[in-house]
């Protein structure tokens, strides 16, 4: 069912997720598995967490006993270690540990996911700008643990902040750690060979307001990680108010004005941030992700991966409480629903991952859908750039405008199925 582009601007479920309902997929469902080409990144779920945040839309339950956790870790190395095998000519593009808190896991099993990495690593080709990152919360990062990342040559750290203000976390289940805390975690993960920390905030929360985000911004200040990170809060998942439009897009370009002032840099309408400009801000499994379409795999429970003809998830999704340690203490994690998606489909799923950069190439989504993007979309392009929705940057990138910003997921959502009926305004 198609919509025009005012109603889906009113309609939450346009939000740069895709598909847009699971149904949406079902005539591709299929039991073989996904081709991966020559290149490749890969992503590890760690579903644990010290602290269950209400905002939060991933797989996580509360970090349990040590034996659950070494089973995990077990299983996901065990499949990880399999899949090198079968798969032992890749090109690594990119190597992301996330979750829930990889560093929720005890030191000990922490190390062995990071030999497990190391290993999988091994003499494998890896891409030039291969940049590996591993995501951790304040609470967990203790000096051990950041020794046994730096020593594991892991040189990006993803700390979670959300908010500097105690009441609105705490309004989400989340408390938050004094400034002298964080400093000494940012010194603890530089001095332990970690080049790069980025922080996560997240924009369009209950409550908040510009006093809470120019807070947030003397944290960073405080703090002046490398990179920083904007999430927007997304309540299709969850069970929250969703914000309005305006909300969301007003923080946003506080935030973006006070990044510019402190020395961040970002096109308009990306959510990383660097104080490099040369740097986009986050890992290159990320930025090979949301600029290219390489295709992604993922290990452990509900994890996404992204081959060159279809998209598939592990067992897990959507799972939470007793369900989802029923699936963490199961034998194994393999993929579960897998699609074997029209290379139309799978070049949506491409621009709703790069919606998360506020922007797309056309050369990717050419390769994708194995047609020519300019012509396949020209209607929705004439439509966003008569209206100043995107801009076109030579040669190849359509990027979001402020204007664009306010609707951005019904803005990307045009361009999955680019007919003619959607673009009314
Ligand atoms: S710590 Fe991060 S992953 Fe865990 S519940 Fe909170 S937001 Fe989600």
């Amino acid at each position: 069912m198609l919509s025009s582009y005012a109603t889906r601007c009113q309609l939450a479920m346009y939000n740069t997720s895709y598909p847009l309902s699971p149904e949406h997929w079902h005539p591709y469902r299929s039991a073989a598995p996904l081709h991966y080409g020559s290149e490749i990144s890969v992503y590890l779920h760690i579903p644990f967490c010290p602290q269950l945040c209400t905002f939060c839309e991933y797989t996580r339950m509360a970090t349990p006993e040590v034996e659950l956790q070494a089973h995990y870790v077990r299983t996901l190395l065990g499949e990880l270690h399999e899949f090198g095998e079968q798969h032992n000519n890749l090109t690594l593009e990119g190597f992301d540990i996330g979750g829930g808190t990889p560093t929720a896991l005890s030191p000990a099993l922490l190390e062995q996911l990071v030999q497990g990495y190391q290993q999988f690593l091994g003499n494998r080709n890896k891409a030039a700008d291969f940049e590996s990152s591993i995501e951790s919360t304040f609470q967990t990062a203790s000096d051990e643990k950041l020794q046994i990342i730096g020593q594991g040559g892991i040189k990006r750290l993803s700390l979670g902040v959300q908010s500097s203000s105690t009441e609105l976390l705490r309004n989400h289940a989340r408390r938050l750690e004094t400034v002298e805390f964080m400093q000494r975690v940012l010194h603890s993960a530089h001095a332990a060979g970690i080049q790069k920390v980025n922080l996560d905030f997240m924009y369009g929360l209950p409550g908040q307001s510009t006093e809470s985000i120019m807070a947030d911004l003397e944290l960073v200040q405080k703090l002046a990680p490398e990179q920083v990170t904007l999430y927007e809060l997304r309540t299709n998942m969850i069970h929250l108010p969703a914000s309005t439009a305006e909300h969301r897009t007003n923080a946003y370009h506080i935030w973006y004005a006070g990044l510019q002032e402190l020395g961040y840099r970002a096109p308009f309408g990306r959510n990383t941030f660097s104080l490099n400009p040369a740097d986009e801000g986050c890992s290159s499994y990320l930025r090979k992700r949301m600029f290219n379409g390489t295709p992604y795999r993922g290990f452990g429970v509900s994890a996404q991966s992204m081959g060159t003809d279809g998209v598939c998830y592990n067992a897990g999704k959507g799972l939470h409480g007793a369900a989802l340690r029923r699936c963490v203490s199961a034998p194994g994690y393999a993929p579960q629903d897998v699609y074997h998606l029209p290379p139309a489909e799978l070049a949506a799923k491409y621009i709703a991952v790069a919606g998360y950069s506020g922007q797309f190439s056309l050369a990717a989504a050419s390769r994708i859908s194995g047609c020519n993007a300019v012509e396949y979309y020209a209607e929705p392009i004439r439509f966003c750039l008569e209206n100043g929705l995107l801009e076109a940057i030579p040669d190849d990138i359509l990027r979001i405008t402020p204007k664009g910003f306010k609707h951005i997921g019904a803005v990307f959502s045009l361009f999955y199925s680019p007919l003619n009926k959607t673009l009314e305004i």
